[in-house]
């Protein structure tokens, strides 16, 4: 869909994370699902700022179904939600200080005391919810650099979360600044999550569709067919685009 990503698996991301962490210069993360790829077809900021990230991983049911659709077979379904607790075992070491930026105000202060309790050796440096004005900015930018803050998470939504990490995270010391979505909304127990059974048979779409109708049915229901067909679509007009797709006999 014109959006490389790192095929590889939640272990590989974590030990990628962390190689970043310790490296200085900020390393820009993205998840992308499917709802995302068809942002980004018809949204160019969102598009540039996912071409420009150093770290971008395939999240989700669709992605794996497209993978497979068009000989590209997807490793993992490497999710922010999921690795979020991953990450935070691979850091609780005393080294990483993280910024929780986003979500409804009180949201990221759950999260916060949610970290602490699981993972007491990572330190939250700072939390700020995602309901800022424009003029507010540059005191959250600010506030993010005077914590000192390593690790950032960004839960604004997609596409704004992607772009304003591209914009606003360079003149700080920040080294890995993560795209992160509703992940706050479910760590702070604002909305519960799809049980585990469900996460694995690839169906934690429909039960976040449960909870929010009103919301999400366009996302869903008209974004699932839509990157079906864009998939369909690319596996007849693009033949062999991947190396490890079978190559077409010449007849
Ligand atoms: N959000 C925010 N500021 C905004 C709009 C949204 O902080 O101006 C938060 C919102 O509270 C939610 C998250 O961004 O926690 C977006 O959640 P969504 O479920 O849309 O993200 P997804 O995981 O589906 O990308």
């Amino acid at each position: 869909m014109g959006v490389p990503f790192d095929n590889v698996t939640m272990s590989e991301a974590i030990e990628q994370l962390q190689g970043d962490l310790e490296r200085p210069g900020l390393s820009r993360v993205a998840f992308v699902n499917a709802d995302c790829l068809n942002l980004a077809s018809h949204r160019a900021n969102y598009r540039e700022a996912l071409l420009e990230a150093d770290r971008v991983y395939a999240d989700g049911v669709g992605v794996k179904i497209a993978g497979r659709i068009l000989g590209c077979p997807v490793q993992d379904n490497v999710n922010g939600t999921d690795l979020f607790p991953q990450l935070c075992a691979a850091i609780d070491d005393g080294s990483t200080r993280l910024f929780l930026l986003g979500g409804k105000p009180g949201v990221a202060e759950a999260v916060k005391a949610w970290v602490k309790k699981h993972h007491p050796g990572v330190t939250v440096c700072g939390v700020h919810h995602g309901y800022f004005k424009e003029k507010e900015e540059s005191g959250v930018i600010r506030a993010i650099a005077i914590s000192e803050a390593d690790l950032v998470l960004v839960a604004f939504g997609a596409p704004r979360q992607e772009v304003w990490i591209r914009d606003s995270l360079r003149g700080t010391s920040v080294r890995v600044a993560i795209g992160v979505g509703g992940l706050f909304d479910f760590y702070s127990g604002r909305i519960p999550r799809a049980p585990k059974w469900m996460r694995r048979s690839g169906l934690e779409w429909t039960f976040r569709l449960y909870q929010e109708p009103r919301r999400l049915w366009r996302r869903y229901i008209i974004g699932n067919v839509v990157f079906l067909g864009r998939t369909l679509f690319r596996r007849v007009t693009t033949p062999s685009s991947f190396p490890n797709r079978p190559e077409v006999q010449e007849s």
